[in-house]
């Protein structure tokens, strides 16, 4: 099956060259993608910067509309969503099924609700009025991850088409099948043309040339940090509004006084959900010393049941990585580990899933100790199921050592005494702290990190505000 780019309508690219889309489960070759070059990007955005006075002059209340359509759409095909997620991903298609697809429902359903209940400013001076307005930018463009692919696309998109832009998303290369279906429920729904486009291909092509077009005048990235400091250098240059989501390396804190149980299941959750790929899981769990040998003892018992197999099998709770590439990146950080003398507490090996899953990317969840806090896989991102544990004796080195990496996206704190939650919270440098949960989610709080974890904040009147430019009108009153 050939997956086609969608720029007003499925196109192949223009020099045909393809690119494999395997599925990480299997190994085996699922569909092809067009490998796009600039010269895809360039028709793109021709076409929506065309479209974006008709999309522009609707009101934004038709657009909330559009964007409770474009959801009630993606809910009568949950089903082939969630499959094509799982197979895209490895991930199990129960968790496809339960988040990935409903939270992108949930995305169009709360952004149009969003802008119906807005509010803009108006600032009274003796002899004058001011109004604020927001204003669409116009085309913009979106390039996202392979982690939550159509989760992170609609959350970019519901924002960015109800403030009036026009759209062209570069979905992963190793992703791309949910963001081409989304293509086609907008251009079902939208009853303007030519809004939201999709060009596939590697991201050093077809995503360069999007962050390079001068007529794209916003990019909103979920992606690598490494990857972002490029996206960074070029989009500055040419002035574009930017938002970067990057990178992290959480740590979950656990204090004595936690709630054992529901702490065990809560931090193993936060360090293996979607396979530990997701940018906020707590990778380094943190636990103080006077409990550290029985809270660890629960977290491997609690950690080697979950079941790792066949991404269709209900049972299943982890999946495969998203390729034997990623697979090999994760080993070597836990090859590293060992060779500085950690010690595997569990995991650390490819299962074996059974018959027809042989070529997959498979790893057994992993806890590593006895490592340096300042070491490799203690502070890199390993973006995998693989997650260290330390001691710490206070509040001051758990704090310290929660601090002491590049990245400052979230973390998680877990203790009953309420006003040692808040402080550690505080001190955190991260942009986004649970106590006593993860990864729970109002859509209206800012998301985003501090220090190499990103720029600017997704969520809310944060998103409306990022795809709007504000314009403020002083009429003096005579
Ligand atoms: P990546 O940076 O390799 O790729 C992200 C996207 O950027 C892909 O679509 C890719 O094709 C594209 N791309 C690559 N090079 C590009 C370039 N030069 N110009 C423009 N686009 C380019 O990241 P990934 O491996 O797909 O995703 C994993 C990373 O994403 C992890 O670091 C993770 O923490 C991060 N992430 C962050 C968040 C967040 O909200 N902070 C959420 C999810 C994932």
């Amino acid at each position: 099956m050939k997956i086609q780019n969608f720029i007003g309508t499925f196109v192949d690219p223009n020099n045909d060259q393809w690119i494999d889309n395997i599925d990480p489960a299997t190994g085996n070759v699922i569909s092809q993608i067009p490998s796009s070059q600039a010269e895809d990007v360039n028709l793109a955005v021709e076409k929506a910067l065309f479209a974006f006075s008709s999309w522009r002059s609707k009101s934004m209340l038709e657009r909330a509309d559009v964007l409770d359509a474009i959801a009630n759409k993606i809910e009568e095909r949950l089903e082939e969503f969630a499959m094509a997620e799982s197979l895209d991903t490895g991930k199990p298609l129960s968790l496809a099924r339960t988040v990935d697809i409903p939270r992108a429902i949930a995305n169009f359903r709360f952004f149009a609700g969003a802008v119906r209940h807005d509010e803009t400013g108006c600032h009274m001076m003796a002899q004058a009025i001011n109004y604020t307005c927001r204003k669409p930018i116009g085309v913009v463009g979106l390039i996202t991850p392979w982690n939550l692919p159509l989760y992170l696309l609609s959350w970019k998109t519901a924002p960015a088409l109800v403030m009036g832009n026009t759209i062209v998303a570069k979905p992963s290369e190793m992703t791309p099948t949910t963001a081409t279906m989304l293509a086609q429920v907008i251009d079902e729904v939208s009853h303007v043309q030519d809004i939201f486009h999709v060009v596939h291909g590697y991201g050093a092509e077809a995503g360069a040339a999007i962050v390079e077009h001068p007529q794209v005048k916003a990019i909103s990235f979920t992606g690598g940090t490494a990857t972002g400091r490029q996206v960074a250098a070029t989009a500055s240059s040419h002035f574009k509004k930017l938002s970067l989501e990057l990178g992290g390396k959480n740590s979950s804190i656990v204090f004595a006084d936690c709630d054992f149980e529901k702490t065990v299941s809560g931090v193993a959750r936060a360090a293996f959900l979607n396979q530990g790929q997701v940018c906020l899981c707590g990778s380094r769990i943190l636990v103080e010393r006077s409990i550290y040998v029985r809270f660890i003892n629960a977290l491997i018992e609690e950690v080697s049941s979950l079941t790792v197999g066949d991404p269709r099998n209900p049972s299943t709770k982890l999946g495969s990585l998203i390729s034997l590439q990623h697979r090999e990146k994760v080993e070597r950080y836990i090859n590293i580990a060992r060779g500085a003398g950690g010690k595997i507490l569990c995991g650390g090996d490819r299962p074996s899933i059974g018959q027809g899953f042989e070529q997959g990317a498979w790893l057994s969840p992993t806890l590593i100790a006895d490592l340096d806090v300042n070491s490799i896989p203690s502070v890199e991102e390993i973006f995998g199921p693989v997650a260290v544990v330390h001691p710490f004796d206070d509040e001051e080195e758990a704090v310290r050592i929660a601090n002491g990496v590049e990245y400052g996206l979230s973390g998680s704190v877990w203790t009953q005494d309420i006003t040692r939650a808040h402080s550690v919270a505080q001190r955190l440098e991260t942009g986004m702290v649970w106590v006593n949960t993860w990864l729970c989610r109002d859509l209206r709080v800012p998301f985003g990190g501090v220090k190499a974890s990103g720029v600017g904040r997704e969520g809310g009147r944060y998103s409306l505000e990022f795809f709007s430019d504000t314009q403020n009108i002083c009429i003096h009153l005579g």
